[in-house]
């Protein structure tokens, strides 16, 4: 199994590090050309949504990916990429790849609140360590999205076919049963 990270901003490197992990093959896409590679799964990762939104445009890997994850390549979103991903961010923000039936919120706690660290249930992994910065979250949920975790009543995971997006990074907790939950989406997928 292969997975392809977009790392043209943001926090990539800590998924390819939890990837190493869990020894399963990655690498970085940065320009068209790296979508030649056969890969089975893509990482959005966590960053700033509209600079990472402008270089898809300017590196021309806004329609080639978009066209990938309607096909039903399995897509995970973190934080950012949960954004990418949304049909509509509600408060500030235009929508990017527009694939998944949830709306969010940017920057949704605030300033003060801005960067926190929690536990709470995830559907079918129990309890695990979440870690939130400049974080959004789901407001809401419609067509076959289904919520995965919630906290004090706002969702922050949810899943849609194959396309799966948290509002905390996984990767930056330690913890790789997302990741795995991800891998086994991929692997499903795959056969
Ligand atoms: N606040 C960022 C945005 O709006 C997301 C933060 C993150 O990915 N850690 O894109």
């Amino acid at each position: 199994m292969r997975i392809g990270i977009l790392a043209v901003q943001g926090a990539f490197r800590e998924h390819e590090m939890l990837l190493d992990t869990l020894q399963t093959e990655h690498f970085q896409i940065r320009q068209p050309k790296d979508l030649d590679r056969p890969f089975d799964g893509l990482i959005l990762p966590g960053g700033e949504s509209t600079v990472m939104k402008k270089l898809l445009h300017d590196l021309d890997l806004f329609e080639p990916l978009q066209k990938m994850i309607i096909a039903g390549l399995p897509v995970f979103g973190t934080c950012a990429g949960l954004l990418l991903l949304a049909e509509e961010i509600t408060n500030n923000g235009s929508p990017c790849f527009h694939t998944m039936s949830i709306k969010a919120v940017r920057n949704a706690y605030g300033r003060q609140l801005g960067s926190f660290a929690a536990e709470a249930a995830f559907d079918g992994l129990g309890v695990i360590p979440m870690v939130f910065i400049r974080a959004p979250y789901i407001e809401s949920v419609s067509g076959h999205a289904r919520i995965l975790a919630s906290i004090d009543g706002k969702i922050v995971a949810a899943r849609e076919g194959y396309q799966l997006v948290t509002a905390f990074h996984p990767e930056l907790t330690g913890n790789g049963s997302v990741h795995r939950y991800f891998l086994d989406m991929c692997q499903k997928r795959k056969s």
